[in-house]
């Protein structure tokens, strides 16, 4: 049985962890509770990328590799975490209505993308004039529940410690840390990356995202509305108002700018009333060409690195994790896009 370190217990981690145990090998994961991403995002899973109408990258496998481990860590933990939604788009610009109405009618969009419809709801925003249709085929998982669900099944089966990498107590000649041998460390620490020492080439950049739940009596309750940002509905007159995009910085402060911006989102969408809950801010990890990064370091055998969801780990990492534990265990090639070799060129 191989013994495999995961350093880092977000959704990264915690999807390998998963794969890793399956298929009946050994796994120690470490999380210094400082969660900054996977406990924080909305979770939404949306296959369109919308200004330009396209589909997200490799959505066809990964939107089906979702499904299925969601549903089985469900089964698994007893518990319920993960649902589908109807996100409604209003169309920002005549050029974006333009594109979904064609590209609406071609085979490879028509699991995504419902035809335009005529909608009223007493409290859109008047300005919201060019229409809207509705993005098929979109979930959500409840992040902090999902989160919450996997570690306590980890810490039951003594896969989880809570616990700060310590980069002394690895020896990358034994493969011993703290005393025991692996087979393999997997570094999954997200936009902690550079608080440890191995694959310093890889930048991990930071982008800063704030998020307000609110109460909004008038809003719908069965569907997220989205233009410039998205209110989704999280149950008891509840709605997540997110979420603002704050490139290179890293901290995890909430801000009045923040706030401000998160506002113009709600004015964009609604006009009834809401009232403000809460705030919060995380840090995505994210890569300069907007791909995962994912690998083995090329002179320490037996260290790797799964990093880079940016900012749709959710949708990602159940396949991702699985190409992962492929490529650990059967040395399995990784996809193009994602390769480590892209930080190491001419090192
Ligand atoms: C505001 C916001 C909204 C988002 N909304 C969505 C969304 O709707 N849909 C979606 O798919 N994605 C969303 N995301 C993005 C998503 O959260 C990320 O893609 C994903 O969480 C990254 O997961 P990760 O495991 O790589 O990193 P993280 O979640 O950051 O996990 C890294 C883990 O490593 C641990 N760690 C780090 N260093 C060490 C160390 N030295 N020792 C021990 N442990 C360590 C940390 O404590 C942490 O638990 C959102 C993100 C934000 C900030």
């Amino acid at each position: 049985m191989k013994k495999h370190l995961i350093i880092g217990g977000g959704v990264a981690g915690v999807s390998l962890a998963w794969q890793l145990l399956k298929k009946g090998h050994f796994v120690l994961l470490i999380d210094n509770m400082q969660n900054k991403s996977s406990s924080i995002a909305a979770g939404m899973i949306n296959p369109i990328v919308f200004r330009r109408v396209t589909k997200s990258w490799r959505v066809d496998e990964f939107l089906p590799a979702a499904e299925a481990f969601y549903k089985e860590v469900e089964l698994a933990t007893e518990s319920q975490f993960f649902n589908s939604i109807k996100i409604r788009r209003f169309f920002a610009s005549q050029q974006e209505k333009k594109y979904w109405n064609k590209k609406q009618g071609e085979e490879q969009f028509k699991k995504y993308l419902s035809p335009e419809e005529i909608y009223n709801h007493e409290f859109t925003n008047p300005l919201n004039l060019l229409g809207s249709a509705i993005v098929k085929n979109a979930f959500r998982v409840n992040a902090p529940h999902f989160m919450k669900q996997m570690h306590n099944l980890f810490e039951v089966n003594n896969s989880l410690k809570y616990e700060s990498f310590d980069h002394t107590k690895l020896d990358p000649d034994t493969m011993i840390y703290n005393g025991k041998k692996y087979d393999s460390v997997i570094f999954c620490c997200g936009s902690d990356h550079s608080s440890i020492p191995h694959f310093n080439s890889v930048q991990i950049q930071h982008t800063k995202g704030q998020i307000l739940t609110i109460k909004a009596r008038q809003m719908p309750k069965e569907e997220t509305w989205n233009k410039k940002g998205f209110i989704l509905p999280i149950g008891s007159n509840s709605y997540m108002v997110g979420a603002t995009i704050e490139r290179n910085i890293n901290d995890t402060i909430v801000t009045e700018e923040g706030r401000k911006e998160l506002l113009k989102v709600i004015n964009g969408l609604y006009s009834g009333s809401h009232e403000i809950i809460h705030q919060v801010a995380g840090i995505r990890p994210t890569v300069y060409d907007r791909r995962p990064v994912m690998g083995e370091h090329p002179k320490h055998k037996g260290f790797y690195i799964f990093n880079g969801l940016g900012t749709k780990g959710y949708l990602m990492a159940p396949l991702l994790a699985k190409e992962m534990t492929d490529f650990i265990i059967e040395a399995k090639d990784l996809h193009a896009e994602v390769q480590l070799s892209r930080f190491y060129k001419n090192k």
